[in-house]
């Protein structure tokens, strides 16, 4: 092994998370050796299509009390309140540091940063890019990264496993897809910045890069996943590709309107109509079209996303993005006519659970963004707090995570060396060398869509639940014998969409599970068969672990400070 493969602080992804993470480890102390890990270019991490925008309380009218409550209510009072008042606190710095590190802001005529408004937050406290927040963020935050000769960079690298040693997360194995050769690097701490999950769903806004990698390999390698069941699905994707049309067209003015005519959220949240929060408008337009006042398209009930009365000029202005992909994607323009929308998949509240500071219950192995549930989301996040999540957690873990490689000893290299032995032999013996072997990686991505979309969509029953945990633990035995065609080394996405399933495939299994232990509705969890929320029972976290049999579950206390459980009330 190389000297260069080895680093004090590894991070997993090099989106808004990973990328913050990084500088705020450079900061740390000009000596540290950090590696960011990122199975794409850095520039192409998801957080690039984000469009609405960044919460932070900014201006006079606002103030921090608002967005805690915003933030807390929107979760249905199960996020950890000292997290959201961490959260709340460092979020405008967090926004004014990437403004001097040259992120173009929109301003309004009198200088000030603008602001818009989204969705469950009281006032408008949504900073924005034009339309094109996240491209315009990881393009600063990029940059920025670049002036830190310490980080070193490995693109399109992808992690397979994480290294054990002695109950210490001591490195990964990744496999370098332009040469297909498999390395282990070695770091005393590794932070995993690896996003969400989506693509576990037939319909998401998620690209495919987004298959739970990071979820699966803390929970292979014993942490745990907590409040799985928690999928948000934004009321806004284009029916068929999924692309989100994002929450600031109705920020905007836009209209929420079915097949009757009417603008039908009068009967769901009269007081808020488009601006509710993701989870009940998702739930009104699937109950808008499994009762017939839904329009009928080629991929299923719609409904309409009406700009029209913003007029040109508006939506040249505030959302040229919106206008540019609907005319590329359905060949309409939002100027003339209204956009055919639909519930899709967007984001994960679960994943691997974390204290404030970012660490798992693994010494050395941490986690921010995405992929983590730290837990400021709860049942339900609130649009644009997840920009800034990456921001002010990704930056608080990346400084622990230096702080703790400093004190800790240099890895012994051998034992390393014989645990990526043992990977590489796994992906031999599985995948590039085995004889035979039926399945094929497409049919059983189908049929995970499947399960998932009827069992554990956005309305979920116990015997839903139940056949989707029957059907994932087949599918997880079938994948043991499945094919892939390409054997050769050099960017082998056969090989690396396998790797993928297999990561989403226990991803999947752990959400199914959870939202069947979980016998309430609360958030983005609605049960026929339990509509209420039950605070006496379920006012608390689900923390699974990986068995032979399938998840075990620990529940995890709800922390309480200033906001005490109510009705959650628009
Ligand atoms: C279309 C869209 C629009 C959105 N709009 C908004 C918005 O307006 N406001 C808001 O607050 N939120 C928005 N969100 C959510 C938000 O963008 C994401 O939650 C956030 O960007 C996630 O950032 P991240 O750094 O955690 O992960 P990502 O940006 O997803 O980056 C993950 C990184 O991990 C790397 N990686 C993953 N697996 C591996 C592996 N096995 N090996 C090596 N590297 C790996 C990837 O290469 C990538 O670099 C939007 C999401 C979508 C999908």
């Amino acid at each position: 092994m190389t000297e260069e493969m080895s680093h004090d602080i590894l991070i997993v992804g090099g989106g808004a998370a990973g990328l913050r993470a990084a500088i705020a480890a450079a900061e740390v102390d000009a000596n540290i050796d950090i590696a960011v890990v990122s199975k794409v270019f850095p520039m192409r991490s998801h957080t690039v299509s984000a469009e609405g925008g960044a919460a932070a309380v900014l201006r006079e009218e606002d103030s921090l009390e608002l967005h805690g409550f915003d933030t807390v209510r929107g979760s249905d009072f199960l996020a950890d309140q000292d997290v959201v008042e961490t959260f709340i606190e460092k979020a405008p710095e967090e926004l004014i540091q990437l403004e001097h590190w040259g992120c173009p802001w929109s301003r309004d005529p009198d200088g000030r940063i603008s602001v818009r408004a989204f969705g469950g937050m009281s006032v408008k406290r949504t900073v924005y890019a034009s339309d094109k927040t996240g491209f315009h963020m990881l393009h600063a935050l990029f940059q920025t990264s670049l002036k830190y000769t310490q980080i070193r960079r490995y693109d399109e690298w992808f992690v397979s496993s994480l290294l054990i040693e002695d109950g210490k997360c001591v490195g990964v194995t990744a496999l370098d897809l332009e040469t297909g050769q498999l390395h282990p690097i070695v770091a005393k701490a590794i932070l995993l910045c690896t996003g969400g999950g989506g693509q576990i769903f037939p319909f998401t806004t998620n690209a495919s890069i987004k298959s739970g990698d990071g979820m699966a390999l803390a929970y292979r390698a014993g942490a745990a996943l907590k409040d799985m069941e928690f999928v948000q699905y934004h009321p806004t994707g284009l029916p068929g590709t999924g692309i989100l049309i994002t929450e600031a067209s109705r920020g905007e003015g836009g209209h929420l309107i079915n097949k009757e005519g009417e603008r039908f959220l009068e009967r769901y949240i009269p007081g808020k109509m488009e601006m509710g929060p993701r989870d009940i408008l998702s739930r009104a337009i699937m109950t808008e079209m499994n009762e017939g006042r839904a329009f009928e398209g080629e991929y299923g009930g719609y409904v309409h996303l009406d700009l029209r009365h913003l007029g040109e000029k508006i939506i040249d202005e505030k959302l040229p993005f919106v206008r540019e992909l609907v005319v590329k994607y359905v060949g309409i323009d939002p100027v003339h006519e209204p956009i055919p929308v639909r519930p899709v998949v967007h984001y994960m509240m679960g994943g691997v659970s974390t204290d404030i500071n970012g660490n798992t219950s693994i010494p050395g192995l941490l986690a921010a963004g995405e992929v983590a549930c730290i837990t400021l989301n709860g049942a339900n996040r609130l649009g644009s707090n997840s920009l800034t999540e990456c921001l002010v957690f990704g930056a608080l873990s990346g400084r622990a995570g230096a702080q703790y490689a400093v004190d800790q000893k240099p890895v012994s290299q051998n034992a390393v060396r014989s645990l990526a032995d043992k990977e590489q032999k796994r992906i031999a013996k599985h995948f590039l060398e085995k004889e035979g072997g039926t399945e094929r990686v497409a049919s059983l991505q189908e049929e995970m869509h499947l399960t998932m979309e009827q069992g554990c969509g956005v309305y979920r029953t116990g015997e839903s639940l139940q056949e989707s945990c029957t059907t994932l633990k087949k599918l997880r035995e079938r994948f043991a014998d499945v094919a892939i065609d390409d054997r050769g080394r050099i960017f082998n996405t056969d090989l690396r969409g396998a790797l993928e399933l297999e990561f989403m495939l226990e991803v999947a299994e752990c959400i199914a599970h959870s939202a069947l232990a979980r016998e309430e509705s609360r958030g983005a969890q609605s049960r026929l068969d339990f509509p209420e929320r039950s605070d006496e029972k379920f006012l608390h976290h689900l923390l699974a672990y990986a068995t032979p049999e399938g998840p075990r579950f620990e529940q995890q206390p709800v922390t309480i400070t200033r906001w005490p459980p109510e009705e959650r009330k628009y």
